[in-house]
């Protein structure tokens, strides 16, 4: 099967082949693309999902594609800013793999849109994904007070380690993570080798409470609501693990509900 067989958008195919130069789907993406992209039928659509595979198998762009394929509708929203918030959250066990999954989304976010009908020519000029899907590391690698500035200013798609991401969940009141629609813990084995469990689970109990507190502010009709985005969808949590460890079946009992589990 091919990229565009799995339901990802030809915008998004186009960009892989140039950029990343990857034309071939890998096992763990033709296992997981169908049920993670939006496309996906009404019974697996915002399912959660237990991924087991090693790393080196690709399964980092298992879930970034459908996040990104998830988000671009935004785009199309030309009166949507960043103080829509953060809309994509992925947790990664140490700072080296954070960076990682974030260079990556970087180059992904570097995609052109291109507007029905419009030729390749033009499409050069067409605008980037990246002015309305911004990504942000937190990794304590730079000041927190620097990182709240980036915060206050809206990322929709964040990648951080446990410890830096509950801090400002904690300390950051204008982290606006109510509109969160997909959780990633990246990595489980290794979370749960370096102590995360406590954290992660105060990480959950803090974006579940300002979910909370934003969808009140929807019902009440105090916040923005935007055609044809569906604000009340739950949370997608996605799992990634290479081993099903004891620990870990332990997290993806407490994080995870109903889980389609894939192999690869
Ligand atoms: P990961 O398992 O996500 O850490 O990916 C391991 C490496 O495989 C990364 O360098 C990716 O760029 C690369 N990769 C991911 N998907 C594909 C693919 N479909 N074809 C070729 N290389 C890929």
């Amino acid at each position: 099967s091919t990229f565009p067989g799995l339901g990802l958008d030809p915008l998004v195919v186009s960009h892989l082949e140039s950029k990343l130069n990857i034309s071939k789907p890998t096992s763990i993406q033709r296992a997981a693309l169908p049920i993670l992209l939006s496309s996906a039928q009404e019974d697996t659509s915002s399912r959660d999902v237990f991924i087991q595979s090693q790393t080196g198998s690709g399964k980092t762009l298992s879930f970034l594609l459908p996040i990104i394929q998830d988000l671009l509708p935004l785009s199309s929203h030309s009166y949507i800013d960043r103080s829509i918030g953060t809309l994509a959250v992925i947790i990664a066990p140490t700072r080296e793999l954070a960076k990682q999954i974030s260079d990556v989304l970087e180059t992904l976010l570097k995609l052109r849109l291109r507007p029905e009908g419009e030729n390749l020519e033009a499409s050069e000029s067409a605008p980037r994904l990246t002015r309305w899907l911004v990504s942000g590391l937190l990794t304590g690698g730079s000041t927190r007070a620097h990182e709240k500035a980036r915060l206050r200013k809206g990322v929709p798609i964040l990648v951080s380690t446990p410890g830096r991401l509950l801090d400002h969940l904690q300390n950051t009141s204008s982290f606006n993570v109510g509109k969160c629609r997909w959780l990633v813990l990246d990595e489980a084995d290794r979370l749960m080798e370096l102590g995360f469990e406590e954290t992660i689970q105060g990480i959950l109990k803090g974006l579940d409470g300002r979910q909370k507190l934003a969808m009140q502010a929807v019902e009440e009709g105090k916040s923005m609501e935007v055609g044809g985005w569906d604000w009340s969808r739950r949370r997608r949590t996605v799992l990634c693990s290479a081993t099903i460890r004891e620990d870990v079946q332990k997290l993806a009992g407490t994080t995870l509900q109903d889980p389609i589990v894939i192999k690869a």
